[in-house]
């Protein structure tokens, strides 16, 4: 068989979605067919940033190399990141990658693909705020978590020290937007800041002198979610000494400061902004029809308007079957999508027709983790199609099987088990923030 006769599948993107299609498709075909590109050597799953932010979960300890799971799940990896593609000659093309110092590591490359899977997520928008890019902190990738991360840990060290010379500073954090993210941040950074007092800097009393505040343009914080989980968050989050403001409409992010639409001026010494996503605008350069905010508009079998693309995840603009709405930006979705899409990929690897049924979006529900032993949900049932509610430690273990369940499709059964095993004997002997 001469090397064009075997179909290549590339997945450019590695993340919810991508990795667990290039896992699954990988033992099934081998790296001969199967390659994920991704601008980054390691992956970690996206919903686990706002607790590397808080320093509650070590990167170093949790993201998995690609190179690894390339070769335990029989896939080929390609670092780099994607800046266009030649649509007639069917290539990825890629940027150079240097290292830190600017030294070239890679050149240009360009990839060969007969279908190619576009899974590269979405990022922040700043919807034109002014200041927002410069000054507030957006919770894309591992090393935008970390950024915040150690300033917050800078900031800390610094108050701690005027708080023994008897000063009355206190640290303002602020969040612009109360949806998922910014609910899950807050109730984290609680955790967090109780811990560091705890491993000595103990001039400060967390309660008092750390405020936090989660800004929310809808009049309720997690708008999307049914009413009765918005009220039990809030609830949860001010017993913890959260601030939160709804209908509150953020026009400037200043250094140390946030002004709203009615000229309020909110403190903020460190900002984090969660309010709305958009894709990389890279993919409305590629020829295809994309949405206003970037995503790839797909139909409902996530393909594009050419038939030897396909797109999923946050990247995707994709039909929501019985809703006026497309699919939300969800992990729970990019996993699905991935087992869809994974039946179609190995049909066109065989040289099958592919199976017919457009992608159906099951809805199982969303859960919420409002700190380490808590959370909120409402949970579909999946026989009745009525829902549910949960809250409290189940719903933070519900949370925490996700994750789990994302580890399982790209690892397997017994290495996340084994994994899950090792992390948690790792924590016994590890400080429960990351101080360094
Ligand atoms: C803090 C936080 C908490 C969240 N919590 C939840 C939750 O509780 N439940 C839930 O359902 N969802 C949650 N989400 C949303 C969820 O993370 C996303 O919906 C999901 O990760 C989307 O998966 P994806 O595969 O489309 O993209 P991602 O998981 O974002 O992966 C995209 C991948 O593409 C790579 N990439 C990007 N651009 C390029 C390029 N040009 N070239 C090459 N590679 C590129 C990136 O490095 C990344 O590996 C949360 C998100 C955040 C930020």
């Amino acid at each position: 068989m001469n090397d064009r006769a075997l179909h290549k599948i590339v997945i450019v993107g590695g993340g919810a979605g991508g990795l667990e299609l290039a896992a699954k498709l990988g033992r099934q075909f081998g790296p001969a067919h199967v390659t994920l590109i991704d601008q980054s050597d390691s992956h970690i799953w996206k919903p686990s940033l706002h607790e590397v932010a808080a320093g509650t979960l070590d990167i170093h300890r949790e993201d998995l190399s690609y190179f690894m799971l390339a070769r335990d799940c029989g896939f080929t990896f390609v670092l780099g990141e994607m800046k266009g593609l030649d649509r007639q000659g069917r290539t990825v093309q890629l940027k150079a990658v240097h290292d830190d110092h600017g030294n070239p590591v890679l050149p240009d490359r360009s990839v060969p693909y007969d279908t190619l899977v576009l899974a590269i997520g979405s990022k922040s928008n700043f919807f034109g705020t002014p200041g927002a890019d410069e000054h507030a902190i957006a919770l894309d990738s591992t090393a935008q978590a970390e950024r915040f991360r150690l300033r917050l840990l800078h900031e800390f060290v610094t108050l701690n020290r005027r708080k023994a010379q008897a000063d009355d500073g206190v640290l303002d954090i602020a969040i612009v937007g109360g949806g998922a993210t910014g609910v899950e941040l807050a109730a984290e950074l609680v955790e967090a800041c109780a811990s560091l007092v705890f491993y000595g800097l103990n001039a400060l009393d967390p309660r008092r002198d750390i405020r936090i505040t989660l800004l929310e343009g809808a009049p309720r914080i997690l708008s999307a979610l049914p009413e009765k989980m918005s009220a039990t968050a809030q609830r949860l989050l001010e017993e913890r000494g959260i601030r939160i403001h709804t209908s509150v409409k953020v026009t400037r992010v200043n250094e140390r400061s946030l002004l709203d639409s009615d000229g309020r001026e909110y403190p903020a010494d460190l900002c984090v902004w969660a309010a709305g996503i958009e894709a990389p605008a890279m993919l409305a350069t590629l020829g295809l029809e994309t949405s206003r905010n970037h995503q790839v508009v797909v139909d409902g079998r996530l393909q594009t308007t050419d038939s030897s693309i396909f797109a999923m995840g946050d990247c995707a603009h994709a039909p929501w079957a019985g809703e006026d709405r497309p699919l939300p930006a969800r992990a729970q979705v990019a996993h699905q999508q991935a087992t869809y899409l994974k039946a179609i990929l190995a049909s066109r690897i065989r040289g099958e027709c592919a199976p017919a049924q457009p992608f159906r979006f099951r809805d199982y529900g969303s859960l919420v983790s409002v700190g380490h032993t808590r959370g909120v949900g409402s949970l579909m049932g999946v026989l009745s199609g009525k829902s549910w509610f949960v809250e409290g430690l189940l719903a933070r273990l519900m949370y925490m099987s996700l994750h789990l369940m994302h580890h399982r499709a790209v690892l397997g059964t017994m290495r996340t088990a084994a994994l899950a095993l090792g992390r948690l004997l790792m924590k016994r002997g590890a400080p429960r923030v990351k101080l360094h």
